[in-house]
Protein backbone atom coordinates (compact mmCIF):
# COMPACT_ATOMS: atom_id res chain seq x y z
CA UNK A 1 0.00 0.00 0.00
CA UNK A 2 1.47 3.69 -0.89
CA UNK A 3 2.19 5.93 2.01
CA UNK A 4 1.93 9.47 1.92
CA UNK A 5 3.71 11.82 3.80
CA UNK A 6 2.12 15.27 5.40
CA UNK A 7 4.25 18.35 6.28
CA UNK A 8 5.39 19.37 9.60
CA UNK A 9 2.31 20.72 11.66
CA UNK A 10 0.10 19.81 8.66
CA UNK A 11 -1.76 16.71 10.77
CA UNK A 12 -3.33 18.96 13.45
CA UNK A 13 -6.61 18.96 11.09
CA UNK A 14 -6.25 15.31 11.13
CA UNK A 15 -5.51 14.83 14.41
CA UNK A 16 -9.07 16.45 15.11
CA UNK A 17 -10.58 13.53 13.07
CA UNK A 18 -11.16 16.20 9.85
CA UNK A 19 -12.06 13.44 7.22
CA UNK A 20 -10.05 15.40 4.67
CA UNK A 21 -6.19 15.86 3.06
CA UNK A 22 -5.58 18.79 0.93
CA UNK A 23 -2.72 18.77 -1.31
CA UNK A 24 -0.83 21.43 0.15
CA UNK A 25 -0.79 19.77 3.21
CA UNK A 26 1.29 16.43 1.30
CA UNK A 27 5.11 16.49 1.80
CA UNK A 28 5.85 13.13 -0.31
CA UNK A 29 4.76 10.29 -1.43
CA UNK A 30 6.45 6.63 -1.36
CA UNK A 31 5.18 6.25 -4.74
CA UNK A 32 2.30 8.17 -6.77
CA UNK A 33 -0.93 5.96 -5.90
CA UNK A 34 -3.45 5.85 -9.06
CA UNK A 35 -6.85 7.66 -8.32
CA UNK A 36 -9.17 5.95 -6.63
CA UNK A 37 -6.48 3.40 -4.43
CA UNK A 38 -6.35 2.74 -0.49
CA UNK A 39 -3.43 4.75 0.92
CA UNK A 40 -2.08 5.57 4.46
CA UNK A 41 -1.36 8.85 5.52
CA UNK A 42 1.90 9.62 8.08
CA UNK A 43 2.76 12.92 9.80
CA UNK A 44 6.42 14.35 8.73
CA UNK A 45 7.43 12.24 11.73
CA UNK A 46 6.71 8.45 10.35
CA UNK A 47 3.55 8.14 12.86
CA UNK A 48 0.68 6.70 11.25
CA UNK A 49 -2.23 8.94 11.19
CA UNK A 50 -4.93 7.96 8.91
CA UNK A 51 -6.15 5.39 5.81
CA UNK A 52 -8.50 6.69 3.14
CA UNK A 53 -8.90 6.89 -0.93
CA UNK A 54 -6.79 8.51 -3.07
CA UNK A 55 -8.05 11.42 -5.38
CA UNK A 56 -6.24 13.90 -7.57
CA UNK A 57 -7.61 17.77 -7.14
CA UNK A 58 -7.19 19.65 -3.96
CA UNK A 59 -8.61 17.11 -1.44
CA UNK A 60 -6.32 14.12 -2.20
CA UNK A 61 -6.96 11.93 0.75
CA UNK A 62 -10.33 11.58 1.76
CA UNK A 63 -10.36 9.77 5.27
CA UNK A 64 -12.00 5.97 5.80
CA UNK A 65 -10.46 5.07 9.18
CA UNK A 66 -8.42 6.74 11.60
CA UNK A 67 -7.05 3.65 12.88
CA UNK A 68 -4.72 1.52 11.10
CA UNK A 69 -7.27 -1.08 10.14
CA UNK A 70 -7.96 -2.86 6.27
CA UNK A 71 -10.29 -1.83 4.85
CA UNK A 72 -12.48 -4.67 3.13
CA UNK A 73 -16.16 -5.99 3.07
CA UNK A 74 -16.57 -5.95 7.26
CA UNK A 75 -14.95 -2.74 7.80
CA UNK A 76 -17.53 -1.31 5.18
CA UNK A 77 -20.20 -3.65 6.84
CA UNK A 78 -19.43 -2.58 10.60
CA UNK A 79 -19.55 1.16 9.06
CA UNK A 80 -22.92 0.36 7.01
CA UNK A 81 -24.43 -1.37 9.79
CA UNK A 82 -23.34 1.92 12.45
CA UNK A 83 -25.62 3.98 10.39
CA UNK A 84 -28.55 1.79 10.13
CA UNK A 85 -28.59 1.52 13.96
CA UNK A 86 -28.54 5.51 13.77
CA UNK A 87 -31.79 5.40 11.80
CA UNK A 88 -33.30 2.76 13.28
CA UNK A 89 -32.83 4.50 16.48
CA UNK A 90 -34.10 7.60 16.18
CA UNK A 91 -37.76 5.94 14.74
CA UNK A 92 -37.18 7.00 10.91
CA UNK A 93 -37.75 3.34 9.69
CA UNK A 94 -41.56 2.13 10.24
CA UNK A 95 -44.39 1.41 8.39
CA UNK A 96 -45.35 4.65 7.49
CA UNK A 97 -41.97 5.75 5.91
CA UNK A 98 -39.66 3.48 4.29
CA UNK A 99 -37.62 6.17 2.48
CA UNK A 100 -34.48 7.74 4.32
CA UNK A 101 -30.78 8.30 3.54
CA UNK A 102 -29.12 5.22 5.05
CA UNK A 103 -25.27 6.75 4.72
CA UNK A 104 -24.61 10.56 4.28
CA UNK A 105 -20.90 10.69 3.13
CA UNK A 106 -19.00 12.74 5.40
CA UNK A 107 -21.57 12.49 8.13
CA UNK A 108 -21.66 8.62 8.21
CA UNK A 109 -18.03 8.72 8.18
CA UNK A 110 -18.09 7.09 4.18
CA UNK A 111 -16.78 10.36 2.62
CA UNK A 112 -17.98 9.81 -0.93
CA UNK A 113 -20.83 7.56 -0.39
CA UNK A 114 -24.16 7.79 -0.74
CA UNK A 115 -27.09 5.15 -0.04
CA UNK A 116 -31.11 5.69 -0.23
CA UNK A 117 -33.24 3.48 1.05
CA UNK A 118 -36.58 3.58 -1.21
CA UNK A 119 -38.71 0.22 0.18
CA UNK A 120 -36.78 -2.58 -1.01
CA UNK A 121 -34.46 -0.53 -3.65
CA UNK A 122 -31.72 1.14 -2.32
CA UNK A 123 -29.61 3.73 -4.74
CA UNK A 124 -25.85 3.82 -4.15
CA UNK A 125 -24.31 7.42 -5.99
CA UNK A 126 -20.39 7.26 -5.57
CA UNK A 127 -18.52 10.80 -5.81
CA UNK A 128 -15.01 9.61 -5.62
CA UNK A 129 -13.17 7.34 -7.50
CA UNK A 130 -12.29 5.34 -4.47
CA UNK A 131 -15.96 4.38 -3.63
CA UNK A 132 -16.57 4.16 -7.66
CA UNK A 133 -13.90 0.95 -7.45
CA UNK A 134 -15.00 -0.20 -4.43
CA UNK A 135 -18.85 -0.13 -5.31
CA UNK A 136 -19.10 -4.60 -5.58
CA UNK A 137 -17.86 -4.75 -1.96
CA UNK A 138 -19.53 -2.17 -1.00
CA UNK A 139 -23.00 -3.75 -2.30
CA UNK A 140 -22.14 -6.96 -1.19
CA UNK A 141 -22.05 -5.44 2.61
CA UNK A 142 -25.00 -3.85 2.17
CA UNK A 143 -27.10 -6.96 1.13
CA UNK A 144 -25.48 -8.32 4.23
CA UNK A 145 -26.27 -5.66 6.59
CA UNK A 146 -29.77 -4.90 5.23
CA UNK A 147 -30.75 -8.60 4.84
CA UNK A 148 -34.21 -9.04 3.11
CA UNK A 149 -35.65 -5.91 3.60
CA UNK A 150 -33.86 -4.73 0.45
CA UNK A 151 -33.84 -6.58 -3.34
CA UNK A 152 -32.13 -4.21 -5.59
CA UNK A 153 -29.64 -2.15 -5.25
CA UNK A 154 -29.21 0.12 -8.26
CA UNK A 155 -26.02 1.92 -8.74
CA UNK A 156 -26.36 5.78 -9.93
CA UNK A 157 -22.83 7.75 -10.35
CA UNK A 158 -23.39 8.78 -14.04
CA UNK A 159 -23.38 12.61 -12.97
CA UNK A 160 -21.60 12.26 -9.50
CA UNK A 161 -17.94 11.34 -10.59
CA UNK A 162 -15.03 13.50 -11.53
CA UNK A 163 -15.47 14.34 -15.22
CA UNK A 164 -11.54 14.10 -15.53
CA UNK A 165 -11.15 10.18 -13.82
CA UNK A 166 -12.50 9.05 -17.26
CA UNK A 167 -14.25 6.03 -15.58
CA UNK A 168 -16.52 3.65 -17.54
CA UNK A 169 -19.42 5.29 -15.31
CA UNK A 170 -22.76 3.42 -15.65
CA UNK A 171 -25.84 3.47 -13.70
CA UNK A 172 -27.03 0.19 -13.37
CA UNK A 173 -28.59 -2.73 -11.49
CA UNK A 174 -26.15 -4.10 -8.87
CA UNK A 175 -28.62 -6.68 -7.35
CA UNK A 176 -32.16 -7.53 -8.59
CA UNK A 177 -33.83 -5.14 -11.42
CA UNK A 178 -37.33 -4.68 -9.39
CA UNK A 179 -39.18 -1.63 -11.84
CA UNK A 180 -41.78 -1.05 -9.10
CA UNK A 181 -40.69 2.40 -8.07
CA UNK A 182 -43.36 3.36 -5.55
CA UNK A 183 -42.08 4.23 -1.89
CA UNK A 184 -43.43 5.63 0.67
CA UNK A 185 -42.50 8.62 3.14
CA UNK A 186 -45.04 9.21 6.03
CA UNK A 187 -47.67 7.30 4.88
CA UNK A 188 -47.67 8.86 1.13
CA UNK A 189 -46.85 6.96 -2.08
CA UNK A 190 -44.87 8.30 -4.58
CA UNK A 191 -42.49 7.35 -7.74
CA UNK A 192 -39.14 7.59 -7.84
CA UNK A 193 -37.01 8.35 -10.45
CA UNK A 194 -33.97 6.26 -9.74
CA UNK A 195 -33.21 5.54 -13.66
CA UNK A 196 -33.16 9.02 -14.67
CA UNK A 197 -34.40 11.28 -11.94
CA UNK A 198 -31.92 14.49 -10.04
CA UNK A 199 -29.89 12.53 -7.21
CA UNK A 200 -30.95 9.38 -6.29
CA UNK A 201 -34.54 10.15 -7.51
CA UNK A 202 -36.65 11.85 -4.72
CA UNK A 203 -35.36 15.08 -2.29
CA UNK A 204 -35.58 12.86 0.69
CA UNK A 205 -33.92 15.56 2.57
CA UNK A 206 -36.90 18.20 2.53
CA UNK A 207 -39.14 14.96 4.36
CA UNK A 208 -39.05 17.11 8.21
CA UNK A 209 -39.92 20.33 6.30
CA UNK A 210 -42.52 19.32 4.26
CA UNK A 211 -44.38 17.69 7.70
CA UNK A 212 -44.04 21.04 9.25
CA UNK A 213 -45.55 22.72 6.25
CA UNK A 214 -48.45 20.77 5.81
CA UNK A 215 -49.55 21.96 9.44
CA UNK A 216 -49.64 25.29 7.94
CA UNK A 217 -51.59 24.18 4.76
CA UNK A 218 -54.82 24.50 5.79
CA UNK A 219 -57.43 26.97 3.77
CA UNK A 220 -54.58 28.28 2.18
CA UNK A 221 -54.27 28.93 -1.81
CA UNK A 222 -50.43 27.23 -1.67
CA UNK A 223 -47.55 28.19 -4.59
CA UNK A 224 -44.93 25.13 -4.78
CA UNK A 225 -42.22 26.58 -6.54
CA UNK A 226 -39.20 24.29 -8.23
CA UNK A 227 -41.37 21.26 -7.40
CA UNK A 228 -39.81 18.54 -8.83
CA UNK A 229 -41.94 15.54 -8.00
CA UNK A 230 -44.72 17.43 -5.59
CA UNK A 231 -43.13 16.67 -2.35
CA UNK A 232 -44.05 19.62 -1.21
CA UNK A 233 -47.32 19.57 -2.67
CA UNK A 234 -48.92 16.75 -1.71
CA UNK A 235 -48.17 17.52 2.02
CA UNK A 236 -49.94 20.54 1.22
CA UNK A 237 -52.94 18.89 0.25
CA UNK A 238 -53.31 16.10 2.98
CA UNK A 239 -53.12 19.21 5.24
CA UNK A 240 -56.15 20.73 3.51
CA UNK A 241 -55.08 23.33 1.49
CA UNK A 242 -57.72 25.09 -0.61
CA UNK A 243 -55.70 24.85 -3.86
CA UNK A 244 -52.50 24.06 -4.68
CA UNK A 245 -50.23 24.61 -7.83
CA UNK A 246 -46.68 23.07 -8.73
CA UNK A 247 -43.97 24.57 -10.73
CA UNK A 248 -41.37 23.33 -12.37
CA UNK A 249 -39.29 24.27 -15.66
CA UNK A 250 -38.83 20.41 -16.51
CA UNK A 251 -42.04 18.83 -17.98
CA UNK A 252 -40.81 15.71 -16.67
CA UNK A 253 -40.96 16.54 -13.00
CA UNK A 254 -44.71 18.18 -13.66
CA UNK A 255 -45.30 14.32 -15.07
CA UNK A 256 -44.09 13.39 -12.11
CA UNK A 257 -45.50 15.35 -9.61
CA UNK A 258 -48.91 14.29 -11.13
CA UNK A 259 -48.37 10.68 -11.45
CA UNK A 260 -47.71 11.34 -7.55
CA UNK A 261 -50.56 13.43 -7.28
CA UNK A 262 -53.05 11.41 -8.43
CA UNK A 263 -51.90 7.74 -6.68
CA UNK A 264 -52.36 9.67 -3.42
CA UNK A 265 -55.21 12.15 -4.31
CA UNK A 266 -57.25 10.72 -7.33
CA UNK A 267 -59.72 12.40 -8.92
CA UNK A 268 -58.83 16.13 -6.94
CA UNK A 269 -59.46 19.03 -8.17
CA UNK A 270 -57.40 21.33 -5.72
CA UNK A 271 -54.20 20.73 -7.72
CA UNK A 272 -52.55 21.94 -11.11
CA UNK A 273 -49.28 21.74 -12.25
CA UNK A 274 -47.27 24.14 -14.52
CA UNK A 275 -43.88 23.46 -16.50
CA UNK A 276 -42.57 27.27 -16.59
CA UNK A 277 -39.58 28.69 -15.38
CA UNK A 278 -40.18 30.05 -11.26
CA UNK A 279 -38.98 33.44 -12.34
CA UNK A 280 -40.96 34.26 -15.27
CA UNK A 281 -44.57 32.47 -13.46
CA UNK A 282 -43.85 35.16 -10.38
CA UNK A 283 -43.74 37.95 -12.60
CA UNK A 284 -47.37 36.89 -14.11
CA UNK A 285 -49.10 35.43 -11.60
CA UNK A 286 -52.11 36.39 -10.90
CA UNK A 287 -53.85 33.92 -8.19
CA UNK A 288 -53.80 35.15 -4.45
CA UNK A 289 -51.16 32.73 -2.78
CA UNK A 290 -50.92 32.94 0.78
CA UNK A 291 -48.20 29.90 1.54
CA UNK A 292 -45.37 30.14 -1.10
CA UNK A 293 -42.58 27.71 -1.25
CA UNK A 294 -38.93 28.16 -2.64
CA UNK A 295 -36.81 25.18 -3.04
CA UNK A 296 -34.45 26.21 -6.27
CA UNK A 297 -31.65 24.08 -6.94
CA UNK A 298 -28.03 25.20 -5.81
CA UNK A 299 -27.52 28.39 -7.31
CA UNK A 300 -23.47 27.94 -5.95
CA UNK A 301 -22.09 24.85 -7.03
CA UNK A 302 -18.82 26.29 -5.94
CA UNK A 303 -17.32 29.32 -3.74
CA UNK A 304 -16.54 31.18 -6.95
CA UNK A 305 -20.06 31.56 -8.45
CA UNK A 306 -21.24 32.67 -4.67
CA UNK A 307 -21.88 36.60 -5.56
CA UNK A 308 -24.20 35.63 -8.59
CA UNK A 309 -26.23 32.57 -6.17
CA UNK A 310 -26.74 35.46 -3.40
CA UNK A 311 -27.82 37.71 -6.26
CA UNK A 312 -29.78 35.00 -7.64
CA UNK A 313 -31.45 33.98 -3.88
CA UNK A 314 -32.23 38.40 -3.36
CA UNK A 315 -34.28 37.86 -7.02
CA UNK A 316 -35.88 35.30 -6.20
CA UNK A 317 -36.89 35.62 -2.77
CA UNK A 318 -37.95 39.41 -3.77
CA UNK A 319 -40.11 38.26 -6.42
CA UNK A 320 -42.21 36.18 -3.79
CA UNK A 321 -42.28 39.03 -1.17
CA UNK A 322 -43.58 41.36 -3.66
CA UNK A 323 -46.24 39.18 -4.78
CA UNK A 324 -47.70 37.02 -1.29
CA UNK A 325 -50.63 37.63 0.15
CA UNK A 326 -50.71 39.67 3.63
CA UNK A 327 -50.57 37.11 6.45
CA UNK A 328 -48.86 34.71 4.22
CA UNK A 329 -45.77 32.57 5.11
CA UNK A 330 -43.15 31.91 2.60
CA UNK A 331 -40.97 28.78 3.18
CA UNK A 332 -37.68 29.61 1.18
CA UNK A 333 -34.70 27.44 1.14
CA UNK A 334 -31.09 27.20 -0.03
CA UNK A 335 -29.52 23.88 -0.80
CA UNK A 336 -26.18 25.52 -1.78
CA UNK A 337 -23.54 24.07 0.70
CA UNK A 338 -21.51 27.09 -0.57
CA UNK A 339 -23.84 29.48 0.86
CA UNK A 340 -23.92 29.63 4.48
CA UNK A 341 -26.64 30.17 7.09
CA UNK A 342 -25.85 34.04 7.24
CA UNK A 343 -25.08 34.66 3.61
CA UNK A 344 -28.33 33.04 2.94
CA UNK A 345 -30.20 35.01 5.92
CA UNK A 346 -28.67 38.47 4.38
CA UNK A 347 -29.70 37.65 0.75
CA UNK A 348 -33.59 36.50 1.86
CA UNK A 349 -34.09 39.89 4.16
CA UNK A 350 -32.35 41.72 1.74
CA UNK A 351 -35.33 40.88 -0.58
CA UNK A 352 -37.68 41.60 2.19
CA UNK A 353 -36.62 45.09 2.92
CA UNK A 354 -36.51 46.09 -0.48
CA UNK A 355 -39.48 44.56 -1.32
CA UNK A 356 -41.05 46.94 1.77
CA UNK A 357 -42.68 43.83 3.71
CA UNK A 358 -42.61 43.29 7.27
CA UNK A 359 -41.44 40.27 7.97
CA UNK A 360 -40.91 37.63 11.01
CA UNK A 361 -39.15 34.36 11.16
CA UNK A 362 -40.98 31.85 12.44
CA UNK A 363 -38.94 28.89 11.96
CA UNK A 364 -35.01 28.26 11.09
CA UNK A 365 -34.80 24.64 9.38
CA UNK A 366 -32.29 22.40 8.18
CA UNK A 367 -31.71 18.97 6.49
CA UNK A 368 -33.12 15.79 8.46
CA UNK A 369 -31.32 13.16 10.70
CA UNK A 370 -30.60 10.49 8.22
CA UNK A 371 -28.32 13.49 6.60
CA UNK A 372 -26.17 14.23 10.12
CA UNK A 373 -23.12 16.39 10.08
CA UNK A 374 -20.04 14.97 11.23
CA UNK A 375 -19.03 17.53 13.99
CA UNK A 376 -15.62 17.37 12.81
CA UNK A 377 -16.50 18.14 9.06
CA UNK A 378 -19.08 21.32 9.54
CA UNK A 379 -18.40 21.57 5.53
CA UNK A 380 -21.64 18.62 5.57
CA UNK A 381 -24.15 21.30 6.46
CA UNK A 382 -26.10 22.13 3.33
CA UNK A 383 -29.70 22.69 3.64
CA UNK A 384 -30.85 25.72 5.31
CA UNK A 385 -34.53 27.15 5.20
CA UNK A 386 -36.46 29.69 6.66
CA UNK A 387 -40.22 29.96 7.39
CA UNK A 388 -40.78 33.20 7.61
CA UNK A 389 -44.72 35.15 8.87
CA UNK A 390 -45.18 38.34 5.90
CA UNK A 391 -47.33 40.92 7.45
N1 LIG B 1 -38.70 20.88 -3.81
C1 LIG B 1 -38.32 19.67 -4.50
C2 LIG B 1 -36.87 19.65 -4.90
C3 LIG B 1 -36.45 20.79 -5.80
S1 LIG B 1 -35.08 20.44 -6.81
C4 LIG B 1 -38.71 18.47 -3.63
O1 LIG B 1 -39.16 18.63 -2.49
O2 LIG B 1 -38.57 17.34 -4.12
C5 LIG B 1 -35.01 21.80 -7.87
C6 LIG B 1 -35.98 21.77 -9.03
O3 LIG B 1 -35.93 23.05 -9.66
C7 LIG B 1 -35.68 20.76 -10.14
O4 LIG B 1 -36.77 19.90 -10.31
C8 LIG B 1 -35.46 21.62 -11.41
O5 LIG B 1 -36.05 21.04 -12.58
C9 LIG B 1 -36.18 22.90 -11.05
N2 LIG B 1 -35.72 24.13 -11.73
C10 LIG B 1 -34.45 24.50 -12.01
N3 LIG B 1 -34.43 25.75 -12.54
C11 LIG B 1 -35.72 26.17 -12.59
C12 LIG B 1 -36.36 27.37 -13.03
N4 LIG B 1 -35.66 28.39 -13.51
N5 LIG B 1 -37.69 27.45 -12.92
C13 LIG B 1 -38.42 26.43 -12.42
N6 LIG B 1 -37.87 25.28 -12.00
C14 LIG B 1 -36.54 25.14 -12.08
Amino acid sequence: MKHIYLKRGKDESLRRFHPWVFSGAIQSMSDEPEEGEIVKVFTNENEYIATGHFQIGSIMVRVLSFSDETIDQPFYEHRLAVALDVRRSIGIINDDNNTYRLVHGEGDNLPGLVIDIYGPTAVMQAHSVGMHQDRMVIAKALKQVMGDTIRNIFYKSETTLPYKAELEQENAFLLGGDTNDIAIENGMQFHVDWLKGQKTGFFIDQRENRSLLQKYAKGRNVLNMFCYTGGFSFYAMRGGASLVHSVDSSQKAIDLTNANISINFPDDKRHTAYAEDAFKFLDKMQTPYDLIILDPPAFAKHKDALRNALKGYTRLNRKAFEKIQPGGILFTFSCSQAVNKDQFRTAVFTAAASAGRKVRILHQLHQPADHPINIYHPEGEYLKGLVLYVE
